[in-house]
């Protein structure tokens, strides 16, 4: 437990401190931003044309950065609504579908009757987007990705983390049979901008944003990694009901718009 709090001030430092640098960092890219936008309607020049989009690309780079920084730090408000999980994951089972790739093989293992979760959706895709892309990049030859859903009791005295109260959960486990990961590797995934992939292929903030997500939310994140046999993944979050009850996805009215 004591590891854990250390875990989790450690991060809510980093936090502090990512969640300004990008708060500022945003708000120069949208100076930036708009001048290129006027840019692009005086120019005719072929040439500048070019230097000027590629200046938007990195831009528009820039901006997703900081919005992964923003959504760690808390710095960006949350919209919780009630969710099915199995439900969420069916609606974006596309998008996760394409991002596997034609190697990975990608299997739901989603368990009848699991309870509802108060999440924000975007941020629950995002989460799910960077576990999905993570397995796929630790499975280059090809591989088996599993999601499973399913109930989970947290007892008192389990111990799991310093904050996770007991009660009903709700697990979403993301399963790979790829390279795995060494002890030292673990230990700083959750790390902001901690990554081993190539300049340019990692940013080392897709676990971070996995992380805030889901302390925020209330939860807790477990990984479980054997060298050269694969990793899991899982994201508990706090069980809203007892499942049995139909829950409507689409009403978000009780949360008007971010600020
Ligand atoms: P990024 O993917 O940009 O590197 P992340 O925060 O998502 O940033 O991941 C940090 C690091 O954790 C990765 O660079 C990789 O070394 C390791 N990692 C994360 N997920 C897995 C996985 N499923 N299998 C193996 N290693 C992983």
């Amino acid at each position: 437990a004591q590891a854990a709090l250390f875990q989790s001030q450690k991060m809510e430092a980093v936090g502090q401190l990512t969640g300004g640098v990008a708060h500022d960092f945003n708000n120069l890219l949208t100076v930036i931003v708009n001048s290129l936008d006027l840019l692009t309607r005086n120019t005719r020049d072929a040439r500048d044309m070019r230097l000027i989009e590629s200046a938007q690309r990195a831009a528009e780079r820039g901006s997703k950065l900081t919005q992964q920084l923003l959504a760690f730090s808390r710095r960006q408000p949350l919209q919780p609504a009630l969710h099915n999980p199995n439900t969420l994951i069916g609606g974006f089972e596309a998008i996760l579908r394409r991002a596997c790739g034609e190697r990975v093989k990608l299997k739901l293992a989603l368990a009848p009757r699991v309870r509802s979760i108060s999440v924000d959706a975007p941020q629950f895709e995002a989460a799910l987007l960077n576990l999905i892309v993570n397995a796929r990049d630790a499975m280059p030859d090809g591989g088996m990705l599993t999601i499973t859903t399913g109930n989970a009791t947290i007892g008192e005295n389990e111990g799991v983390s310093a904050e996770l109260s007991p009660g009903p959960y709700v697990s979403i486990a993301v399963e790979d049979t790829g390279s795995g990961m060494a002890p030292e590797v673990v230990e700083r995934v959750f790390e902001p901008f901690f990554t081993t992939k190539e300049v340019g292929k990692g940013t080392g903030l897709g676990l971070s944003q996995v992380y805030g997500f889901v302390t925020q939310s209330g939860g807790h994140v477990k990984v479980d990694s054997t060298p050269d046999r694969g990793t899991t993944i899982t994201m508990l979050l706090p069980a809203q009901d007892n499942g049995e009850e139909p829950v409507q996805d689409e009403d978000r009215t009780e949360h008007p718009g971010r600020d």
